[in-house]
Parts: structure tokens; sequence; C-alpha cells
């Protein structure tokens, strides 16, 4: 049973599965080496013979303590230098996850042709009867921006525009629903039936993505820039990663690609 996590009205993400680990990223960049993952925090190893690595101490005569595996993830991530980052360890671990979303996210989310999908098809089957339909909040930082044409900004609505915008969003979809169960009604095929469907038709798809892939969808779509609804299913998914890949995600998310 998947963990769904709600996102927007109607839209949830869940975690399928994730594959690799941040040791798996360190011991796939340690193959030129051949020295495998050597653990994290200071002093999980000392070349000193004479005595055990718990009692090497940095700075004691002798001792030699080893750096944690973490300089190295955080070197790999930003390399010291200021050069680009060795980026190909982080294709080493990844993650499937389940969406629903309205189509007009999927409009976006698909332009990222890294991941991996398979949507339901309307097709094969009678789309859900369930639409987005934006919240009083977003409503009052939707009106059409002037300085920025692709964006949106704070509006002054009263409660009743509101109540009106809701409104009337609502019946559109209703009617497109009505049409829609009527065509299948009389025996339309699916395929063309669904042409009366809104893009806040909720839809629901699988994506799988390595994480460095995951990264970089991150990076454009956590952005201000991006549009407020795709902007949620960014964030969640940001935190899911975080909780199964801790030690990349908090470089990514204190530095972004
Ligand atoms: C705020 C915002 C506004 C946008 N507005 C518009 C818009 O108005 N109109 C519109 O059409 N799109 C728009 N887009 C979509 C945008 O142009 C990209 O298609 C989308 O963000 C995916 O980015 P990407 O190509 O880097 O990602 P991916 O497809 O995941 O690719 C990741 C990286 O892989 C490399 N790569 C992948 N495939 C190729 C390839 N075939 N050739 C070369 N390199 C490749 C590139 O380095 C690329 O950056 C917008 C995106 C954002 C975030």
């Amino acid at each position: 049973m998947l963990q769904k996590i709600d996102v927007i009205n109607n839209g949830y993400i869940a975690l399928v599965e994730t594959w690799g680990s941040d040791e798996r990223i360190i011991e796939a960049a340690r193959m030129s080496t051949d020295k495998g993952f050597l653990g994290w925090g200071e002093g999980t190893d000392c070349f000193r013979n004479s005595h055990s690595p718990d009692k090497c101490k940095r700075g004691t005569p002798g001792c030699r303590v080893k750096h944690g595996d973490e300089v190295l993830l955080s070197r790999l991530y930003n390399p010291p230098d200021d050069g680009p980052p060795h980026t190909s360890p982080f294709e080493m671990a990844g993650a499937v996850i389940e969406v629903q979303a309205p189509i007009f996210v999927f409009r976006e989310w698909h332009r990222h042709r890294t991941q991996s999908y398979n949507e339901l098809s309307a097709r094969y089957t009678v789309l859900p009867d369930l639409f987005y339909l934006p919240s009083v909040e977003r409503l009052m930082m939707g009106k059409q921006s002037k300085t920025n044409k692709q964006s949106s900004e704070a509006a002054t609505y009263t409660q009743a525009e509101i109540a009106d915008i809701q409104q009337q969003l609502w019946d559109a979809m209703q009617k497109s629903r009505d049409v829609y169960e009527l065509l299948i009604g009389k025996d339309l095929a699916r395929e063309l039936a669904r042409i009366v469907m809104p893009v806040g038709q909720i839809s629901r798809m699988r994506a799988s993505a390595n994480l460095l892939n995951w990264m970089r969808f991150l990076t454009l779509r956590q952005n201000v820039g991006a549009q407020w609804e795709i902007r949620q299913y960014a964030n969640v998914l940001g935190q899911i990663l975080t909780e199964n890949f801790p030690r990349s995600m908090a470089l990514f998310n204190e530095n972004p690609l």
C-alpha cells in the first residue's frame, strides 16, 4: 500500500521505491581507487596500528584521523576548485514515484526527458471523476502578473468574486464531465470522448529517475519562476528525497544544481 502525501486539491505523491543510497554513491565514486565506502564522520579509520581507531584524535602526535566520507561526497558535489560537479556517482541512486495531478501539471512535468513515465490511458479506461479546483488562497495570489507574462501575483478579489470564480471553474469542468459521460454512454470510443476534457482533469502516472536527474528537476521546478502547482509537487518530492538520501540532498538543498 503506497503512502500518499496530499499535494494540491485532488493531487498526491507517493514514493514507490528507491534504489541506491548515499553510501552507494560513495562506493561508485571510489571505483577509481577501488576503496569502497569507508564510513561517515571523523575518526572512522586510523592508519596507526599501535592503538585502536577510537583512541585517535586530530592533533595527537602520530595519529592520522581519516576524514569521513561526507568530505568526499561534498567534494563530488562542490569541487574545491569551483569546477563542475562530479555528477555520475549521483546517478547510482534514484526513486520511482506515483503522482496524481491535473493534466496541465503533467504537461510541464513531461518536458523533463530524463525521467521515465507511465500514465493512465484515457483510451483504455474512463478518466477519474476528479478535477483540480484552486483553493481560495491560491486564487488570492492568482491575478495575471503585469511584470511576468507567464506568472501570477497577489489579487484583491472580494470573497464574492472568489466564490464566483470557483463556481465558474467548477461549472465548466462539470459541464465537460457531463458531455464526456454522455458520449461514453453512447458507446463513443473513450479515445474520442476524452477530447472534451479540460487540462484541470486529474490524471495519474509513475515517474522514475536517478537522483541526479531528480535534482535537476527540483532545481527548475522548486524555483519561484515555476508555476505554483508544480512547485508544490516539487517541494514534496524534495522532502521525500531528503528523507531517503539525506547527505546528498543536504548538499543539493544548500546549493541547487
Ligand atoms: C519556469 C519555466 C518556464 C518554462 N516555460 C516554457 C515555455 O514557455 N514554453 C516551453 O515550451 N517550455 C517551457 N519550459 C520548459 C523548459 O523549456 C524545459 O523543456 C523544461 O524545463 C525541461 O528542462 P530540461 O530540458 O533541462 O530537462 P530534461 O529534459 O530533464 O533534461 C535535463 C538535461 O539533459 C540534457 N538533455 C536532455 N535531453 C536533451 C536533448 N535532446 N538535447 C540536448 N540536451 C538534452 C540537457 O542538459 C538538459 O538540461 C519552462 C520551464 C520552466 C522551469
